[in-house]
């Protein structure tokens, strides 16, 4: 998948703020922050949404979550606590097309899940 960008920060083709990698999963800052905390954890593995995932790709999507939930504690925000979110699709407003977790934190987020229009 040469044309996307995430695939790129994975093989180090462009910059980013890397907070964490191992072997199959990369953790970086959004490069827009909407959260005074903001990151972004992903599969290196390129799985365009969530639409494309395959039974075998629920190891790593699992590992994803001790990865926000450690990252949530290394930042200190575990306790106060953050948000978790996956944008799907055209009306779920995904941009980037490899899935990606957005980690936010550092403010109240508040409760509503969608702005009103
Ligand atoms: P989404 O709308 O869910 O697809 O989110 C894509 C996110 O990727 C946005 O929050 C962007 O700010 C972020 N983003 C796009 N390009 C980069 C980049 N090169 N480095 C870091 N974050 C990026
Ligand atoms: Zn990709």
């Amino acid at each position: 998948m040469n044309d996307c960008i995430f695939c790129k920060i994975i093989d180090k083709e462009i910059p980013a703020n890397i907070v964490f990698e191992n072997e199959d999963i990369i953790a970086f800052e959004d490069a827009h922050p909407v959260a005074p905390i903001h990151y972004l954890v992903i599969p290196k593995k390129h799985i365009s949404s969530m639409n494309d995932v395959k039974q075998e790709d629920i190891e790593v999507l699992g590992k994803i979550q001790l990865v926000l939930r450690d990252l949530a504690k290394q930042l200190g925000v575990a306790e106060n606590g953050y948000r978790v979110i996956t944008n799907c699709g055209e009306d779920g407003g995904q941009k980037v097309k490899h899935i990606h977790y957005h980690l936010l934190a550092g403010k109240h987020l508040g409760h509503k899940l969608v702005k009103e229009e």
